[in-house]
């Protein structure tokens, strides 16, 4: 079957959830996809920054293939011989103390809202049912019923009601207003580093330690939601440590922990905060398993040996300083960190998503978020030739 055909089959059988770009990827290696006709694109989305480590990196398949071989699902009535390893990886390179591994990126958000109320009522000793938990306007955490119940995009919210209650809204980057709507009932504020979906948005230099600073002076915890912008995306291996003494208390990860095979998120966090749970409190079939640690596990070892955050923030300065020097009358402002970068397109020239379909036609996979921003975020182990051939696809379109 070819292109067309395959398209219609989905749109046939499939909610419409998505729309996606018209192609079908049948093969995928480092930073290259194939279509169903052969040709060749250079992906510049990376699901997302699930697939940072680059598609079938062979370390990663190695074990996928070797963990397929012995086991591969336990569930959690049982202990594992890989899941400790990957929590002793993970905690390591988050610098923390425990994690509770889930399997997306929204699961490890609700386990972190848990775990904040959990904390908030025995620790912190927030009256019953009070606790009151903080988060920005143009948040994205996942898709879940409680997480879109305080997202500010109407399109997520609408018909999905009634929701969870619990959350205040306040503008990203202002922490000002943090401080104001901080009560003594507040257990949590969950914030983005870098905000992905909302259109690669960028905090003011020094919010995220002011952050910290209220945080600890009202006991709330700092929870960063690193699943996009974490393990390396953004030249860092966490994007809260582009500001200094901005470590959060805990960290929620998802996206490329999986290594592009497989889905593995966790929350990873200190004693206090983690060891409020006891048996039977919070669960995942899935979470935790064998093949998944094992895959996890290889994920950030290629993160780290690699030197992968290094890579980002290399190739991505050098990508961001040459696409601010094309001129071209589209372009409202190129913007990011390492090689996360987001082309803002000015509304006189059109949504973004024609630049995109050109893109592709070219070679160049990219997608667009929130209308006016094309999204730049290959896989972290390009090279320079490769970014240049990207950056003169990109110069033809954009002039
Ligand atoms: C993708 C994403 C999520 C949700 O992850 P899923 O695996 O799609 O559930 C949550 N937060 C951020 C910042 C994300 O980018």
């Amino acid at each position: 079957m070819k292109t067309q055909e395959l398209i219609h089959q989905t749109e046939n059988y499939s909610a419409a959830n998505y729309h996606p770009l018209p192609i079908v990827i049948s093969k995928a290696e480092g930073i290259w996809v194939w279509d169903v006709e052969g040709n060749k694109y250079l992906d510049c989305l990376s699901a997302y920054s699930a697939l940072n480590q680059g598609h079938r990196h062979p370390a990663i398949m190695k074990t996928l293939l070797e963990q397929a071989g012995r086991v591969t699902l336990t569930s959690r009535a049982f202990h594992n011989d890989q899941m400790g390893p990957l929590l002793s990886k993970l905690c390591e390179v988050c610098e923390m103390e425990m994690a509770l591994p889930m399997n997306t990126g929204a699961e490890a958000v609700e386990t972190a809202i848990k775990t904040a109320r959990k904390w908030g009522y025995q620790v912190k000793k927030v009256p019953d049912g009070q606790a009151e938990i903080i988060v920005c306007r143009d948040n994205f955490h996942g898709r879940t019923t409680t997480i879109v119940g305080f997202s500010t995009e109407a399109q997520y919210r609408d018909g999905f009601g009634p929701f969870t209650p619990g959350f205040k809204i306040v503008d990203f980057g202002d922490a000002t207003q943090l401080e104001k709507v901080i009560t003594p009932n507040t257990v949590a504020f969950i914030v983005e580093p870098m905000q992905g979906e909302a259109g690669i948005l960028m905090p003011p230099p020094g919010y995220l330690t002011k952050v910290r600073e209220l945080c600890t002076k009202n006991r709330v915890l700092f929870i960063a939601d690193e699943i996009q912008t974490g393990l390396g995306r953004t030249g860092k291996m966490f994007a809260y440590q582009h500001d200094a003494n901005a470590k959060p208390d805990m960290l929620i990860i998802g996206k490329a922990l999986g290594g592009g095979v497989y889905p593995v998120s966790a929350v990873v966090s200190s004693r206090e905060v983690l060891g409020v749970f006891k048996p039977g409190d919070h669960g995942s079939t899935f979470g935790g398993n064998p093949l998944g640690s094992a895959v996890a596990r290889t994920a950030l070892d290629v993160l780290v040996d690699e030197k992968l955050a290094e890579n980002s923030r290399e190739q991505g300065g050098y990508l961001l300083e040459q696409l601010q020097a094309i001129s071209s009358e589209h372009v409202k402002e190129v913007r990011g960190k390492g090689l996360f970068i987001g082309i803002e397109i000015r509304k006189t020239s059109g949504k973004a998503r024609p630049f995109c379909e050109k893109l592709m036609k070219l070679g160049v996979l990219a997608k667009e978020t929130h209308d006016q921003v094309i999204r730049l975020a290959p896989p972290l182990i390009i090279k320079r030739a490769e970014i240049d051939w990207m950056i003169a696809n990109i110069r033809k379109v954009l002039t």
